[in-house]
């Protein structure tokens, strides 16, 4: 099964890592490395990068494998050019003084924004960009706010910086590596990263115990704009049409759905209801879980907070269903201080999280795309009672 020091040393390093819509590289790097140290393990890149691993062993036929799908970014700044071409003037306080960036003047920036997160959180936030190897800090000036149908989006920033950018460099809320407390771990973005750190968790696993078992992992890019990175793979087929699509997300904590209650079988979200076989199907492979491995246990929801991947999956000819972890401070949005925050999620969660994927990956069940146990139940209860409602019609 899933070793937890080998995942909390992946999900720490991928968690660390820069990203944002469209500027996926550093991940995919990462990625691109972890194969790399796993020949066994195949990679490929479709057409527009997102990235598919395949694991493979034993002779027992898998007729239709998983997919698991994360997606690779965060909302995020990109930068677009400097302001200018000096030093903006004011010097720059020992506190506030760049990661990496050294130097006592201030430059301007001008950043495009992707992702949700309201325009409120942004005027004095401080923001990071990973620009030359080393991360640089800034502090947003003001920003283009522009309407999108009923809401206001920020479109883009104009962001004092302790040193040159450059052009292209992901930018992130200023906040810490990963930090471990009371059981949660705190990050710059665990949506969706902490999903792709329990995919390749998982896979490390499988690597290393090669058990006989098939699935597949699909690596998306710029999800935050509207899973523009799954509608692609759809149209490329990136994933085999036969496979069962898992998408994993980090999804806002709701009242019924906390936190440390177990990794959550995703129904559904607010755009659409999931492939009922396949959400029952995971939910099988879940509760076979939850007998076999003390502390395993699981939620059943309908998050209807937000649209994920999986709809896009499903509307676009795929068997799909999602899992999500709850999280908090959702896009970095700490709606008690009404300032930016780190996302957190719980350790418990992310350690069973991994532990559902490797029995999706190694479980003797069969997905057929039909829900057998629904299907015998109705047959069961037919055979009860049919007799009795046909000898019991009015007459
Ligand atoms: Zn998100």
């Amino acid at each position: 099964m899933v070793k937890t020091p080998a995942a909390r040393k992946i999900l720490h390093e991928v968690l660390s890592l820069p990203t944002a819509p469209f500027v996926e590289g550093h991940v995919i790097d990462y990625i691109r490395s972890f194969a790399a140290e796993r020949p066994r393990l195949k990679l490929r890149a479709d057409a527009v990068g997102n990235l598919l691993l395949h694991y493979k062993r034993g002779a027992a036929r898998v007729a239709r494998p998983v997919c698991l799908t994360a997606h690779l970014d965060h909302p995020g700044f990109v930068a677009e050019g400097m302001i200018g071409s000096g030093p903006a003037g004011r010097s720059v306080s020992r506190r506030e003084r760049g990661v990496a960036a050294k130097g006592s003047h201030r430059f301007h920036l001008r950043a495009v924004w992707r992702g949700g997160v309201l325009p409120e959180f942004f005027v004095g936030s401080g923001v990071r960009f990973y620009s030359g190897g080393r991360w640089v800090r800034g502090r947003v000036l003001s920003t283009v706010v522009v309407k999108k149908g009923l809401r206001k989006v920020v479109k883009s920033a104009t962001i004092e910086v302790a040193a040159e950018v450059e052009v292209g460099s992901p930018g992130m809320w200023d906040l810490p590596d990963p930090r471990v407390r009371n059981g949660r771990i705190y990050a710059r973005a665990t949506d969706d990263l902490a999903g792709a750190a329990a995919m390749l968790a998982c896979a490390d696993a499988l690597d290393r115990v090669r058990p006989s078992g098939e699935a597949y992992f699909l690596f998306t890019r710029a999800e935050e704009v509207g899973f523009i990175g799954a509608i692609a793979a759809c149209g490329l087929k990136t994933v085999p049409r036969k496979c069962l699509v898992v998408a994993v997300e980090n999804s806002s904590e709701l009242p019924n759905a906390k936190m440390g209650d177990g990794p959550i079988l995703r129904v559904g979200d607010r755009a659409s209801t999931y492939f009922s076989p396949a959400t029952a199907f995971t939910g099988r492979v879940a509760e076979a879980l939850a007998k076999s491995k003390r502390g395993f246990v699981f939620q059943r929801k309908l998050m209807d907070g937000g649209t994920c991947e999986s709809s896009a999956f499903c509307a676009l000819g795929y068997e799909a269903t999602g899992v999500c972890v709850a999280l908090g401070n959702y896009h970095n949005m700490n709606k008690r201080t009404s300032r930016i925050g780190p996302e957190y999620i719980d350790l418990k969660d992310f350690s069973r999280l991994t532990d559902w994927f490797y029995a999706l990956a190694t479980t003797k069940l069969r997905y057929t795309g039909r829900d057998e146990n629904l299907q015998a139940l109705l047959g069961k209860l037919q055979k009860e009672y049919g007799p009795l409602l046909r000898r019991s019609v009015p007459t």
